[in-house]
C-alpha cells in the first residue's frame, strides 16, 4: 500500500518496505486497485527510492517474459538484472558532496567574526572564493579540511549536500578523432546496408562469416550509423570474447563512450558502468550475458557476438536462460534489428534461416588478404606418437618454425595427465566426491579433480600395492614440457586457467604471442576466440576425439565449432595457414563431412539427423535436475514429480536417470527430461506442474531445477 502523502511509485521503482522485522528494498512490479489479499494484510511501504525507477519499462517487460518462459521467480530474475549494489540501495546516478557558506556563515564573516584555526580560516577563505565547493577539490586543496569543517558546520556556518556527480563522459572526454573505417569489401557494404536499412524495426539478421572474414567491422560500422540516428547499441559477447583489445577498437573506432559490464568487474566498478548506462552517459553498451538486462534508453540496435557460445547461457545457480534468445525477444519488444554473429552458427540459428525466419548476411571471404587455411587429419593409429604428439605434426612445427611461422597447439584439457595409473594393479587415483578422476599437475605436485576442486598430494607410489605410478594421457602442461624438449630454442607460451588467472596475464601472454617473442603457443578453449593472431601459420588440435562419441547429442555440434574457430586463429596475416587435426578415427562421418564440405556442410548433415531424431531444434526440451546426498533421494523425488504430471497430451516424460557423471562433489545428480514438437503444449505442462512439483514432500533435502531449452545433457 502507498501510505498517504507518498507519491505513488512507478512500476520498475525501489521502495523500502517492512518485511518480519526488517526492513527490504522491494521492487515495483504493478500497481492495482484491488488485492487477492484482505486489507489487513497488506502493508504500506517506508519510502520510495527512485523517481526515474531502475528497471525502465522496456528492462521490466524484458524481466517479465523472462519470468513467465523459463518459470522462474520474478524476484530472482530481477536479481539477476540489477547490480548488486543497486539492489542494496545505491542511488541510480553517483552522488557527490557539495559544501557551501551559509547565510549566517556570511554574515559572521562580514561582522569580522573570524574562525581561530588557521584550517578553518582556510576553509572559510576557500567558500568565499568558490561556492559551493566539490568535496573531491576540498581534500586536494585541504587535505586537513574535515577536522576544520566539522565544528563550522555545527556553528550552522557551512552546509553541505549530495548532488548528482559530473557524467562520466564529461569527466573522461574522448579525444581526438576516430580511427578511420577500412574500406569495406562487397559483402561488408551489402550486409551493413541490409542491417542499417532495417533499423527501426525488428528483424534479426544472422551473420554468418569466418574469423577474420570482418564481422566486427561490420557491427562498428552498423553501431556507428545507429549512434548518428541519435540511438544506442547493445553487445554481447561470450564472457571469453571480452578482451580489452576488443574494447579499445570499439573506443578508437567509434569515439563515443562505452560502458562493459562483465563478471570480473568489482561491485563498485559495475556499479559506475550500470550509471554510465542507466544516465544514457555511455552510448555503446558492451557485456557478457546478464548484460541483456542493462538500461539501455533509445536502444536501436543489439549485436550478439558468437552466438553459438555456450557462455551465452546462464547455467549456474536456478535461473537458467539464454542471453542470446533474451536479446531477441528484448530487440522484438524494442522493434529494433538484432545481428547474430559467428563463424559457426548453432544448429538452431541455421535451422531459422533455413525456415526464413531470420536473414542470413555471408561474409565468405576473409578481409585484407588472408588465405584460408589448409586442413588436414593426422591418423594417431598410423603414426609413432610420443606425449600426444604424431610424427607427422612434430615435422610440421619444425617446418613452420624454420619458416619463421608461429605455431598453436590446442588442447581442451588443462593439467599434466588426466589420469594416474598403477601399471602393477591398474588402480587409477579417483576423486572421493565424485564419479571422475583426479588430474595429475606435475609441476605443483598435486592430483586435482576439475569437477569439485578437490586437491591432495601427488603420491610417489600405488596407495594399493606400493609399486610406482604414472601419469597416463595428456593436458596441457605435458604438451608444453614434451615441445619445450623438442624446440629448445622455440620460446613457448602456454594458456590455461592454471597460468592466466586475469586479465595482465592474458595481455601478457597476447603480448609475448603478438609481438613475436613466442613462437609457440599450447592452450585450451581460452584461446580460440577474440584473439588476433598475424603471424600464426600452423594450427594443430591434439585431440579431436573427445567430442565424437559423447552421449550429450550437442556433443557433435560443440567439436565441429570448436575445430572450425581454432582453425581460424591460422594465417590471418598475409600468410596461409595449415591446420592439423589428430584423431585415431579419421574415418568418422563428422570428421569426413567437415573436411570435405566444411561446416555448413556439416551442419546441413546435422540438423537432418536432428530432424530425424527429433532433438531441438525440431522439438523443444525442459530438464528438472535434482540432486542429493544420496542416489535414490534424488531419483525418488523425480520419480514422485513424474507421476504428479500423469500422461500429458502432447508432451513426452523421459526418466528420471542418473545424470551422466551422478556423483558430483558429494551429491548424486538425476534428470527427468520432458520433450515436445509443441512448445505451448510443452510450458502450458510446466505452468500447471511445477508448483506442485515444488510442494512436494521429500523424504531428503532435495536441490532442484528447472531448465528450459538446456544446452547440455549431461
Ligand atoms: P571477425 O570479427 O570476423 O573475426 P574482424 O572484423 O576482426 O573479423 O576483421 C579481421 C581483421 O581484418 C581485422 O584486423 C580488421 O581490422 C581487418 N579488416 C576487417 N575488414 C576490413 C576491410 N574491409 N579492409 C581491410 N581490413 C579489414
Ligand atoms: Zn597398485
Ligand atoms: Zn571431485
Amino acid at each position: 500500500r502507498v501510505p498517504e502523502g507518498i507519491a505513488a511509485p512507478l512500476p520498475g521503482s525501489r521502495v523500502r518496505v517492512p518485511f518480519g522485522r526488517r526492513r527490504l528494498i522491494g521492487v515495483v512490479i504493478e500497481q492495482v486497485a484491488q488485492s487477492l489479499l484482505p486489507e489487513e494484510r497488506l502493508k504500506s511501504l517506508i519510502a520510495v527510492l527512485d523517481t526515474v525507477p531502475v528497471l525502465a519499462a522496456p528492462v521490466l517487460d524484458l524481466v517479465r517474459w523472462a519470468s513467465d518462459y523459463y518459470h522462474h521467480p520474478i524476484g530472482e530474475v530481477i536479481a539477476s538484472a540489477l547490480p548488486k549494489a543497486v539492489r542494496s540501495g545505491a542511488s541510480l546516478v553517483a552522488l557527490e558532496e557539495i559544501w557551501w557558506l551559509t547565510a549566517q556563515g556570511r554574515e559572521a564573516l562580514r561582522a569580522g567574526r573570524l574562525a581561530r584555526a588557521p584550517a578553518q580560516r582556510h576553509l572559510l577563505e576557500l567558500l568565499t572564493r568558490h561556492d559551493p565547493i566539490r568535496q573531491g577539490i576540498l581534500i586536494e586543496v585541504l587535505p586537513r579540511w574535515r577536522s576544520a569543517a566539522t565544528p563550522l558546520l555545527q556553528q550552522g556556518w557551512i552546509a553541505h549536500a549530495a548532488v548528482a556527480a559530473a557524467a562520466k563522459a564529461t569527466a573522461e572526454p574522448m579525444t581526438g578523432a576516430a580511427n578511420p573505417a577500412p574500406l569495406p569489401t562487397p559483402e561488408q557494404a551489402q550486409a551493413v546496408a541490409t542491417i542499417t536499412t532495417a533499423l527501426g524495426g525488428f528483424s534479426t539478421f544472422v551473420l554468418h562469416g569466418l574469423t577474420g572474414s570482418g564481422k566486427t567491422e561490420v557491427y562498428l560500422q552498423v553501431i556507428q550509423q545507429t549512434l548518428a540516428q541519435g540511438r544506442r547499441a547493445l553487445v554481447l559477447v561470450p564472457e571469453i570474447g571480452l578482451t580489452p583489445q576488443l574494447v579499445q577498437r570499439f573506443e578508437q573506432r567509434l569515439n563515443a563512450p562505452l560502458a562493459v559490464l562483465h563478471s570480473g568487474l568489482t561491485d563498485n566498478e559495475r556499479l559506475a558502468e550500470w550509471r554510465a548506462a542507466a544516465s544514457g552517459a555511455a552510448s555503446i553498451v558492451v557485456g557478457t550475458r546478464s548484460a541483456v538486462f542493462a538500461p539501455v534508453a533509445d536502444l536501436g540496435v543489439i549485436i550478439v557476438d558468437e552466438e553459438h557460445d555456450a557462455s551465452l547461457k546462464q547455467h549456474e545457480g536456478g535461473f537458467h536462460y539464454s542471453a542470446r534468445d533474451l536479446a531477441l525477444v528484448r530487440a522484438q519488444h524494442a522493434q529494433i534489428p538484432v545481428v547474430l554473429g559467428s563463424a559457426t552458427p548453432s544448429l538452431e540459428t541455421l535451422q531459422n534461416v533455413a525456415s526464413g525466419r531470420y536473414q542470413r548476411l555471408a561474409l565468405p571471404r576473409r578481409a585484407g588478404q588472408a588465405l584460408p587455411p589448409r586442413l588436414a587429419l593426422v591418423d594417431l593409429r598410423a603414426h609413432a606418437v610420443t606425449a600426444g604428439l604424431a610424427t607427422p605434426v612434430v615435422l610440421a612445427i619444425e617446418r613452420h618454425l624454420a619458416a619463421e611461422g608461429q605455431v598453436l597447439a590446442f588442447l581442451n584439457r588443462r593439467g599434466y595427465a588426466p589420469t594416474l595409473l598403477c601399471t602393477a594393479c591398474g588402480w587409477v587415483a579417483p576423486c572421493k566426491d565424485c564419479d571422475a578422476r583426479m588430474t595429475v599437475h606435475q609441476r605443483s605436485g598435486r592430483l586435482r579433480c576439475h569437477h569439485c576442486g578437490a586437491d591432495s598430494p601427488l603420491p610417489q607410489n600405488c596407495p594399493q600395492c606400493g609399486f610406482a605410478v604414472r601419469p597416463v594421457g595428456q593436458g596441457t602442461e605435458r604438451v608444453e614440457e614434451r615441445l619445450r624438449e623438442l624446440f629448445p630454442q622455440a620460446p613457448l607460451v602456454r594458456v590455461d586457467r592454471d597460468v592466466v588467472r586475469g586479465r595482465s596475464d592474458m595481455d601478457a601472454a597476447m603480448h609475448s604471442i603478438n609481438s613475436g617473442a613466442a613462437r609457440i603457443l599450447v592452450g585450451t578453449q581460452m584461446i580460440t576466440k577474440g584473439h588476433d593472431f598475424q603471424n600464426m601459420t600452423l594450427v594443430i588440435v591434439l585431440n579431436a576425439d573427445q567430442g565424437l562419441f559423447s552421449t550429450d547429442f550437442r556433443a557433435a555440434e560443440r567439436l565441429a565449432q570448436t575445430i572450425v574457430q581454432v582453425a581460424g586463429r591460422a594465417g590471418r596475416g598475409s600468410r596461409a595457414g595449415e591446420v592439423l587435426i589428430q584423431t585415431a578415427y579419421p574415418e568418422h562421418p563428422l570428421l569426413q563431412t567437415l573436411m570435405s564440405e566444411g561446416y555448413d556442410g556439416f551442419a546441413r548433415a546435422a540438423l537432418a539427423e536432428r530432424a530425424a531424431s527429433r532433438w531441438p531444434p525440431f522439438s523443444r526440451l525442459a530438464v528438472v535436475r535434482a540432486s542429493a546426498t544420496s542416489a535414490a533421494a534424488a531419483l525418488e523425488f523425480l520419480t514422485e514429480a513424474r507421476r504428479l504430471a500423469g500422461a500429458p497430451r502432447a508432451v513426452k516424460l523421459l526418466g528420471p536417470v542418473p545424470a551422466a557423471m551422478a556423483r558430483r562433489a558429494g551429491r548424486y545428480h538425476s534428470q527427468l527430461l520432458l520433450e515436445s514438437t509443441d512448445r505451448t503444449a510443452l510450458h502450458r505442462l510446466l505452468g500447471g506442474w511445477l508448483p506442485r512439483v515444488a510442494e512436494l514432500p521429500a523424504a531428503r533435502p532435495v536441490r532442484w531445477a528447472l531448465d528450459v531449452d538446456p544446452i547440455d545433457l549431461f
